[in-house]
């Protein structure tokens, strides 16, 4: 017996080895090996068992098997060949994205013991107790008068060894003591269980009813939930969840963010308990492989995490949910395979035969055009949970404003600045929105007007409060702000223009005096932990005003928030994308879904120097599906997605000349262009060069009515690049395909 092996390197070559007798039994297709390989020993993955090779030269045997258990499902096996093919991604890549490094760790979980009083003690042993320990008397005095569940540790406060006075309780019967395994996940991304009860309106329980009919199907199929911010998504999700469960399915939960959504996962937590795993960046390589591991092994039914959950080795698949699925940290760009997860999740359910629920408030343009040609179906939750109203929206212009105060420059005009000052009176608390980080994104030289640029990007340093630093927010490059001068001048009369987050809370401050605000920013927030425990002072009332990035806008239900302000809402609309408007309209809305919970109305007030702008217009009125109809029209007469097709092949370097002959030498061998194919470019990117790396694009479009299902598109650049990359090998410049890219900057 032969077997094909792949390696995680760029060549799309896979190797045959001999199968030794003793590992026959154990080797499948997807099964990880460590084989020889020049004069080292690697980690591959079998890809086909051969019974005879074609291969004259000689063959080397495979060394071992990497895992000690079977880690892959059929259908991930068929998912990781499907990413392979349509992202163009050599399939070793794809299985080390995939896989955690190794399963075959030591790592255990640490363990914790728990004691609760056991019911019908004897009183007996009470009084004798009081005599003769007191010590243990008085532990269990505070058990009881307690009545609940409680870590032997936090018995510390009572008596100097809790465990051995707990054992000693145990043996004369009045304790027990129970072990729990602390999962890796428990720790800081989820806020303590919460618990609701929930009871469903009419649409709410015709959703539900839908999904769970579709659930029992056994089949593939797909939903668009649309649904407004506090329309109730989490508990639909949950009582599907717990249908899956009932009928012996797993699910698999997408959110954007994990550490942005600490809710959601709360909730979960809270109705099912240890059943759940969650799979975010933030776990170590031990963590995961015990997770994965304990998966495989069928202990955990439902994954909730960040994009790479989707490949969790779960069996028995019922649901996949991808929750904001507008997200753009979905898609992975780098390193390979630069996939998008809710595409990947759609494909998987059409493997597993499993439901895929889209959901948001705010969907892509994509899920709502998919939904429009049938390919999805429709569900809809056009109302707020509870009695909770859509807010109020006020919109700002600030030149008119600016005009009147005669204040250039002002951030936070009168009418925000009443609102404020009215729900800090009220005791109510306020978010503000400021998509830019820093105190000022902006230096410039006020002799002769240079904008002082990092050395190594083609990008703005940003001032920073903080240690006084310069920072390029593309390659991280600091500097002090102190000795600063111009780079063509030399002058030191600098100007910091513009607003940032750091600006925006010092702003506040003044204005305000002792108002407590917290600022949430990628600055604030290096680790998931900082950001549970601002949003957990948000949540319990100790921050009246919570500022922040786009961070803020996710899913978010803090019932006392009744006002919210977007500082600038036009920052980001004139960035050269097809999808700027789309992005900057979903984030408004999400923002003002923030406002008003339950029985308090909200309001909003959005900022602009653009009030006539179509996307800020029809952000202010709440009309997704009428602003969704604009720029549709507008995508089709561009023939940008969803009419389209689209592909980006980027060329990066160290020096501009090469990369750009490099660029326009692929251009010219294209060969078999066909009709409703359109080249652009090339061109240099947005951001011409970031981390001293020049960056040049070609993007193609192809027309969905000729290129139906982008087998054309596909074909076309895979012949050519490899072609390509046959007669004019590279090793200066790296030559980076993306498939249906988020953006073309
Ligand atoms: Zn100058
Ligand atoms: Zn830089």
């Amino acid at each position: 017996m032969f077997a094909k092996v792949a390696f995680p390197i760029s060549g799309f070559k896979t190797f045959s080895y001999i199968i030794p007798k003793n590992l026959k039994e154990n080797i499948q297709v997807g099964t990880r090996v460590e084989v020889p390989f020049g004069k080292r020993i690697v980690k591959g993955i079998v890809t086909e068992l051969q019974l005879s090779v074609s291969f004259k030269g000689h063959l080397k045997e495979i060394a071992s098997i990497v895992d000690d258990l079977s880690i892959m499902t059929p259908e991930l096996w068929s998912l990781i060949k499907w990413i392979s093919t349509y992202y163009l991604t050599p399939i070793g890549k794809v299985a080390k994205a995939v896989f955690p490094k190794t399963l075959s760790t030591r790592y255990k979980p640490p363990i914790c013991w728990y004691v609760k009083v056991v019911e019908n003690y004897d009183k007996k042993n009470l009084i004798l107790l009081k005599k003769r320990a007191p010590k243990q008397y008085t532990v269990f005095n505070h058990l009881i008068n307690n009545n609940i569940i409680i870590k032997v540790g936090d018995l510390s406060k009572y008596c100097s060894s809790p465990m051995a006075i707990c054992k000693s309780l145990e043996k004369i019967g009045l304790v027990k003591l129970i072990e729990k395994t602390l999962l890796p996940d428990a720790t800081g991304f989820i806020f303590d269980p919460i618990h609701k009860d929930v009871i469903f309106n009419e649409k709410q329980k015709n959703v539900l009813k839908s999904i769970i009919k579709s659930i029992d199907k056994n089949k593939f199929e797909s939903f668009l939930l649309h649904g407004v911010t506090g329309s109730g998504k989490t508990e639909i999700y949950i009582d599907a969840v717990r249908h899956c469960l009932l009928s012996g399915k797993t699910a698999i939960i997408l959110l954007p963010e994990i550490s942005l959504t600490p809710q959601i996962a709360g909730r979960f937590k809270s109705v099912f308990g240890d059943q759940i795993a969650l799979w975010h960046s933030k776990l170590t390589q031990s963590q995961r492989s015990w997770t994965w591991t304990q998966i495989c092994k069928g202990s955990f039914k439902v994954v909730i995490g960040a994009r790479s959950a989707i490949f969790s080795p779960l069996k028995n698949l019922g649901l996949i949910v991808i929750d904001e699925e507008q997200e753009s940290s979905f898609r992975q760009d780098s390193p390979e395979p630069r996939y998008h997860a809710r595409d990947v999740a759609l494909v998987r359910g059409t493997f597993e035969k499993s439901i895929v629920v889209l959901a948001s408030a705010t969907p892509s343009l994509e899920s709502y055009y998919n939904y429009k040609q049938n390919k999805l179906k429709y569900l809809h939750l056009p109302e707020r949970f509870g009695v909770a109203e859509y807010p109020t929206v006020h919109l700002v212009d600030m030149l008119s404003e600016q005009k009147e105060s005669g204040k250039y420059g002002q951030v936070i005009s009168g009418l925000l600045q009443d609102k404020i000052e009215d729900r800090l009176s009220k005791n109510e608390q306020i978010i503000l929105l400021h998509n830019r980080r820093g105190y000022s994104p902006v230096i410039r030289c006020s002799d002769c007007g240079e904008i002082l640029n990092c050395h190594q990007c083609n990008v703005a340093l940003t001032y920073h409060q903080k240690n006084l630093q310069l920072l390029c927010h593309y390659c991280g490059h600091k500097e002090s702000s102190l000795d600063k001068c111009c780079s063509e001048c030399k002058s030191t009369n600098l100007l910091y223009k513009g607003t940032g987050t750091q600006k925006v809370e010092h702003l506040i401050k003044d204005t305000f005096g002792d108002v407590r605000i917290a600022r949430l920013d990628m600055d604030t927030s290096k680790t998931g932990l900082g950001i549970t425990s601002i949003l957990k002072s948000f949540a319990k009332g100790d921050i009246d005003i919570l500022l922040g990035t786009q961070m803020i806008a996710k899913g978010l239900d803090f019932p006392n928030t009744t006002l919210v302000g977007i500082i600038n809402a036009d920052l980001g609309l004139y960035i050269p994308d097809f999808r700027s408007g789309e992005r900057i309209f979903q984030l408004i809305y999400q923002a003002s879904g923030r406002a008003g919970r339950k029985d308090k109305k909200g309001e909003v007030v959005i900022q602009t120097y653009a009030p006539d702008n179509p996307v800020i217009n029809n952000a202010s009125e709440l009309d997704v599906l009428k602003y969704y109809n604009i720029i549709l029209q507008e995508r089709e007469e561009l023939n940008y997605p969803p009419y389209s097709w689209l592909a980006k092949i980027e060329i990066t370097g160290a020096s501009r000349d090469s990369v750009n002959n490099q660029a326009n030498t692929i251009l010219d061998n294209f060969e078999n262009r066909y009709g409703g194919l359109e080249i652009l470019g090339p061109v240099p990117c947005y951001l011409e060069r970031v981390k001293n790396r020049y960056r040049y694009q070609i993007v193609l479009k192809s027309l969905k009515k000729i290129d139906i299902n982008g087998k054309l598109l596909h074909s076309f650049i895979e012949e050519n690049m490899e072609r390509f990359n046959k007669n004019f090998p590279s090793r200066q410049n790296r030559i980076n395909i993306h498939f249906d890219p988020l953006s073309l900057i």
